[in-house]
């Protein structure tokens, strides 16, 4: 059997090195083709040198001369820059991208992969925010499958395998709660970034740790799964379950309710989107119903955590509304990270540019671009230190 060729974009992050390991633990199932990163030059050469992929690309081009030296006796070819993110990505020589860049940085090369029908494992959920009805609508006329990483989303996914005929009627989207469940804005108001970045269940990158913290990433995650399942947004529920056992779970129309459950393992979700439709072996840890006598659902608290709330706004408005609320967000988790900005003020940055910048039905690519950094000049100019 021919070894599936993956292009791993964002190779240095959470995803990416963790996509590496399961490469790492079937090389008789997937190579490495292409290899991103934007400023990590030292871990890029190391999985280069490792995974002797035909190309990578660093994006900080003032790393470029490192890496170009470092791999100066191999055979691997290097790129720098943003541009070559999206030449790369229109290569002939892969099978599948595994979108892990962060943030909208994610969606040139991953509409491009798309663009030539090319599989795609999606974790890059800010492709799908932003501009998720243009992306599905070229998936569809390429025949690109668009396989999601989220492990919400993967869940649902598992759920409706075998399902094609049957119509959903709502899905659940579980969430832990992040950090901070159950406190209050008294309590918000002090939270400090090293603090916010400690999630429960999940070991992820800074940004998405924010955002779990903040529940905006539940938000992303609504928008997300509303283009990957083409649903409605009112069937899409949110319910709080701090255990993380079950990934989510799909309701249809006859009232039977289906759930995928695991440990929480992100290496799942991206094994499954590489391998699908099969299942490869692992030795993970199994779960142990014993040791979880209780599974708890709850409601989340949107008036404490308002991010999702303006979240669940943007998705039932649409247009240009859930790229507005991606930018400004990206704006607010990075001036969090600095700390520029307190935790309650991430939450006002989104609401203020969601108010400012100007509502369009339905944009193009260019409108989702130009929302993007109008949005994102709004924001910035809204920390004022
Ligand atoms: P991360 O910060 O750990 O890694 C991000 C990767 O993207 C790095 O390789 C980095 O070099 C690259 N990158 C960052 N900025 C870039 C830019 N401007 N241009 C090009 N490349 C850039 O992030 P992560 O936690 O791995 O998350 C990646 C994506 O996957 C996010 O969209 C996140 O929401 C999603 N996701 C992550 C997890 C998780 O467990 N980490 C779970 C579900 C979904
Ligand atoms: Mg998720």
């Amino acid at each position: 059997m021919q070894k599936k060729r993956i292009a791993i974009f964002g190779s240095t992050g959470s995803i990416g090195t963790q996509a590496l390991d399961v490469i790492r633990a079937n090389t008789d199932l997937f190579e490495v083709e292409i290899l991103t990163a934007q400023s990590n030059d030292e871990l890029l050469i190391k999985q280069a040198l490792e995974f002797k992929p035909n190309a990578v690309v660093i994006g900080d081009e003032t790393r470029y001369q490192k890496v170009k030296d470092a791999l100066d006796k191999t055979l691997v070819k290097v790129f720098a820059g943003e541009k070559a993110l999206e030449e790369v990505a229109d290569f002939d020589s892969y099978d599948m991208m595994l979108a892990g860049i962060v943030g909208f940085a994610g969606l040139k090369p991953t509409m491009k992969a798309v663009e030539k029908g090319k599989a795609v494992g999606l974790a890059n959920k800010e492709t799908l925010v932003v501009a998720g009805d243009l992306v599905m609508q070229k998936a569809i006329e390429k025949r690109a499958p668009i396989i999601p990483v989220d492990s919400e989303h993967s869940a649902i996914f598992q759920c409706l395998v075998g399902e094609t005929r049957n119509r959903i009627e709502k899905i659940i989207l579980t969430a832990s709660g992040g950090p901070f469940l159950g406190k209050k804005p008294n309590y918000l108001v002090n939270v400090k970034r090293d603090h916010a970045l400690q999630h429960p269940n999940w070991s992820m990158g800074a940004k998405i740790s924010i955002d779990s913290a903040t529940l905006m990433n539940k938000g992303l995650e609504m928008i997300e799964a509303k283009w990957l399942f083409n649903l409605q947004p009112e069937q899409i529920q949110v319910l709080v379950h701090p255990q993380s056992i079950i990934h989510s779970m799909v309701q249809f129309e006859d009232g039977s309710v289906k759930a995928q459950m695991g440990l929480p393992d992100m290496k799942l979700p991206i094994q499954y989107a590489m391998a699908f439709p099969q299942r490869i072996k692992t030795d993970f840890p199994r779960l142990d119903f014993r040791k979880y006598p209780s599974l708890t659902f709850e409601d989340p608290d949107v008036k404490t955590f308002r991010n999702l709330a303006l979240a669940t706004e943007a998705l039932f408005k649409a247009g240009n509304m859930p790229c507005v609320l991606n930018a400004a967000n990206e704006i607010a988790v990075w001036a969090f990270l600095r700390n520029r900005i307190g935790f309650l003020d991430m939450t006002a940055m989104v609401e203020k540019t969601m108010e400012k910048i100007s509502f369009i039905e339905k944009p193009t690519m260019q409108e989702y671009f130009d929302s993007d950094g109008e949005a994102r000049n709004f924001a910035a100019s809204l920390i004022n230190l």
